[in-house]
């Protein structure tokens, strides 16, 4: 791992994710959509290194992580990281990763997956570039919805929040399957941006292939 950072502050976003605002080193620089790897900085966890996308904007003089507790994940890393008080020492890796902006398009998210996308979509709204861009994010249930009144002030109708096991107003309740993608989008000759866990991305992008999206188009971590 190449930085040691500080643990400056937790919050709860929703009922199992955490915001965790982190130090930035000096000469850090990253592409929004680009992940880290990050472990806790204690003898037998320095080499438990997991990845994680820093969700805040390039030019911000801190990093925030949004990230996923596994309370049932018995040796899992985010459980822990969740438990951490301010001033615990993270160790951090070099940005990488294959998820960056390369033009208008529909971003396709399921839960934890909309991290990169978070990244992304402020810092087009940093550029006044949102109005050409399209999110569809599902989740299990509203409970589980990642910042939904940031994600729905900067899209408007162009933020189609969708649940899988709960019916609720406001949220579609069916999965992002061939059906879904028909019926909300015209044009399959754009951008298709992907992430999720690697059953979801598997099924939208062979969903979108299958559509008559060009694989050239689809934009997700290989
Ligand atoms: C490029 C990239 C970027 C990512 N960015 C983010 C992000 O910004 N935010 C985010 O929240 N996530 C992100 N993720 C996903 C994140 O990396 C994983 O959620 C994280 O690695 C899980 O770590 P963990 O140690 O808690 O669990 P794991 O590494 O899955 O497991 C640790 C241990 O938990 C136990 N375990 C595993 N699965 C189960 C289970 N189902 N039931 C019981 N026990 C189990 C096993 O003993 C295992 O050894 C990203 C992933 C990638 C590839």
């Amino acid at each position: 791992m190449n930085y040691t950072v500080n643990l400056l502050r937790s919050q709860f976003v929703t009922h199992d994710v955490k915001h965790f605002i982190v130090s930035k080193p000096a000469g850090f620089s990253i592409v929004p959509g680009q992940g880290v790897e990050l472990a806790i900085n204690l003898p037998d966890l320095r080499e438990q290194g997991r990845p994680f996308t820093p969700t805040g904007l390039a030019a911000d003089r801190v990093l925030e992580f949004t990230i996923k507790g596994y309370a049932d994940h018995a040796d899992g890393v985010t459980r822990l990281l969740h438990q951490l008080e301010p001033g615990a020492e993270l160790l951090m890796s070099e940005p990488f990763g294959t998820i960056s902006y390369q033009g208008p398009g529909v971003f396709i998210a399921g839960g934890a997956g909309i991290t990169p996308f978070l990244a992304i979509l402020r810092d087009l709204a940093r550029m006044g570039e949102l109005d050409r861009q399209t999110l569809i994010f599902s989740s299990k249930a509203p409970r589980d919805v990642i910042c939904e009144k940031e994600l729905r002030h900067l899209l408007g109708d162009r933020c189609m929040l969708l649940c899988s096991s709960a019916d609720a107003p406001g949220y579609d309740h069916r999965r992002v399957d061939r059906a879904f993608l028909e019926e909300k989008i015209t044009d399959f000759d754009q951008r298709f941006y992907v992430c999720g866990p690697p059953a979801f991305m598997e099924a939208v992008n062979g969903a979108l292939t299958d559509i008559g999206a060009r694989s050239e188009s689809l934009v997700f971590e290989r």
